[in-house]
Formats: structure tokens, C-alpha cells, sequence
């Protein structure tokens, strides 16, 4: 079974990540995507940063009503900042020895770890990253930003390996030793947390732009003013 592993800030989760995810998931053939919300970003400025229950909170409310995705607090439970590469781990240690896990999800679940293009690009920040190219399939979503398949060909040539192939397709690169990054051009979804953020403290409306969920707990707990 095939399984996607989506980490954001999600502050807050909008309609951008959940459409995107969408179109990844039936592309894919996921059955499954496990949304993980980060506790402390080690990437990302702290100001008006909404507290992780609250952002765990909209995860999960909003999952409810989805089948085939899942709110997960792994990077909640862990002190300390939240690191891609021990996720990947955690997960796949619940997948292979957590019963209650198991029984939920399916004994065989193939993890693919799914990230926007500019979380990508910026990977090479990340702590330990050639061990995820080592551990699991990527699967990128090329936001329209930055077109095409160049730029990420010669990103992955200069940072990561020269030793990575891209598919005739020009959707997959592989390497002998690392997991295959795939390439998922989504559709161009002009919703950022930051747009949402700006337009909460201008009073403005957010209809139509997070799920209606997410919308009641900002209401409800004044977050972004
Ligand atoms: P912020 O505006 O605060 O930087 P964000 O909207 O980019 O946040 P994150 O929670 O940081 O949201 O993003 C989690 C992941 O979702 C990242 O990999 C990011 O690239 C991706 N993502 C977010 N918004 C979109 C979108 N509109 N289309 C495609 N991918 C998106």
C-alpha cells in the first residue's frame, strides 16, 4: 500500500496544501497521506506561529471528514525541534512494530515523503539530508513558481548527487544507491498560511481559502491578530 508522509507548519492548514495533496494523492495512487504538523520548525521564524495543538487541531478536523488521510502528532510528541529525517524513522518503526498502528493502517505501507518545490530547494539546510534521499521516495510538487524541470535537475546535479538519471517521461530520477525523487507538476494554487495570516489581521475574509473547520478555530481561539 502505497503511503504518503505531507510535514508542514500548516499555520493554519488552507485549501492550497489540500488541493495539492489531493491531486498528489489520485496521481500517485496513494491510499493514503499522513499529515504531520511541525512542533519547531527549525526553518521558519517563530512570530505569529500558532500554538501546535491549535494547528494539530485543524489537521484533524479537517481529516475526519476525508477518507484516506490521516492527522498525525508525531513531531509533537518529540522535544525539541522537529527533524524530517527522525520522522521518516518514526514512521516507519510505527509501521513495522506499532500493533495498534498496524492494525489500523495495513502491515505493508511504502512511505513516499511529499514537499512543495520551495521546501525542496531549500533541503539542503535540512539536518542529515542525504540520509532521507537514502531512506525514502520524494515526490515533488512543482508549485508553478518555478517552471519546469530545470531548475530541479541542476538543484539535484549541484546539491544533492550527479549520479541521479531523469526518466524520458521527465518525471523521475533515479540513482543506484538513493530512493528515486519523482516530479508532480500540481496545479497553480495561489494560497499561502502567510496570505491567510495577512488577511486574518486585516479583518479580511478567508472563505473559500482554509476549510471551514480551520476557520472556526481561528475564530474561536483569536489566532493571527
Ligand atoms: P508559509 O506561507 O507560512 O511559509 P505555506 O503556505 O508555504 O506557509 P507550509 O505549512 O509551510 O505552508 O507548507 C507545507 C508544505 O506545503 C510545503 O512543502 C509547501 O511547499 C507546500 N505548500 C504550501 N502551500 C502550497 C500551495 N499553494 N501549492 C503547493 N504546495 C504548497
Amino acid at each position: 500500500m502505497n503511503a504518503g508522509l505531507f510535514g508542514g507548519t500548516f499555520n493554519p492548514l488552507h485549501n492550497g496544501h489540500i488541493d495539492v495533496i489531493k491531486y498528489v494523492k489520485q496521481a500517485f495512487h496513494l491510499q493514503k497521506i499522513f499529515l504531520f504538523p511541525s512542533a519547531t520548525p527549525p526553518h521558519k521564524s517563530m512570530t505569529e506561529l500558532a500554538p501546535a495543538r491549535d494547528r494539530l487541531d485543524m489537521v484533524k478536523g479537517w481529516v475526519t471528514e476525508q477518507d484516506g488521510f490521516y492527522a498525525s502528532d508525531i513531531e509533537l510528541k518529540r522535544k525539541g525541534p522537529s527533524f524530517t529525517i527522525d520522522t521518516i524513522k518514526a514512521f516507519k518503526k510505527s509501521a513495522f512494530e506499532n500493533e495498534i498502528f498496524k492494525k489500523k493502517h495495513g502491515l505493508q505501507l511504502n512511505f513516499s515523503l511529499l514537499m512543495g518545490s520551495d521546501a525542496f530547494f531549500d533541503i539542503t539546510t535540512w539536518k542529515k539530508q542525504e540520509l532521507i534521499f537514502r531512506a525514502i521516495p520524494i515526490i515533488v510538487m512543482l508549485r508553478g513558481d518555478r517552471t519546469g524541470i530545470e531548475p530541479i535537475a541542476s538543484f539535484i546535479d549541484e546539491h544533492i548527487s550527479k549520479g541521479y538519471k531523469l526518466n524520458k517521461g521527465l518525471t523521475k530520477f533515479t540513482h543506484k544507491q538513493m530512493q528515486p525523487i519523482c516530479i508532480c507538476n500540481v496545479p497553480k494554487i495561489d494560497i499561502s498560511s502567510t496570505m491567510i495570516r495577512a488577511r486574518v489581521k486585516e479583518n479580511l475574509s478567508i472563505k473559500g481559502l482554509v476549510p471551514a473547520n480551520v476557520e472556526n478555530i481561528i475564530k474561536e481561539k483569536d489566532l493571527y491578530k
